[in-house]
């Protein structure tokens, strides 16, 4: 299904054009609008999903397997040092646009970004406290 007022719906099926680097029956991978580092793209699938919870299986199987052969393009094209796959869900987590997509994110010596997690120290049986909250 598609989703009448969602931009990323109208530019995964061409509506609106993308500078796009791949695309198939499934998909576009485009440039993304404001790159994080040079040759930063989105993977977004053509039928609207609001978020990964929300993806279906068949469609989300392909994702890891795209991503992949982009990060080899990538490679091949921008010679990166490295490279972030990053996927936000929910306004908190940082997603803007509330139909699933992947960032590819390749990664250059002094590219001035930095997508670090601030480690914490739990505290003695914190984790095992989490732990039972989840699995039981
Ligand atoms: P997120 O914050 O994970 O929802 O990411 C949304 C991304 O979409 C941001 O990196 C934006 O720069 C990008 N974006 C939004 N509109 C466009 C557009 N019209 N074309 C390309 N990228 C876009
Ligand atoms: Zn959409």
């Amino acid at each position: 299904m598609k989703k009448d007022d969602c931009i990323f719906c109208k530019l995964a099926n061409g509506e609106i054009p993308t500078n796009t680097i791949y695309e198939d029956d499934d998909f576009r991978v485009f440039l993304d609008a404001a790159p994080a580092t040079k040759g930063h793209c989105l993977i977004v699938p053509k039928e609207h999903y609001d978020n990964l919870a929300e993806l279906d299986d068949e469609v989300g199987a392909k994702v890891i397997p795209l991503a992949k052969k982009m990060m080899k393009l990538l490679k091949e094209k921008l010679s990166w040092d490295g490279f972030n796959l990053i996927q936000n869900n929910g306004r908190i987590a940082g997603q803007t646009v509330f139909h699933f997509h992947m960032h590819l994110i390749p990664r250059y010596t002094d590219d001035g970004q930095n997508f670090d997690m601030k480690p914490s120290e739990p505290e003695e049986g914190a984790l095992q406290a989490v732990l039972k909250e989840i699995v039981s």
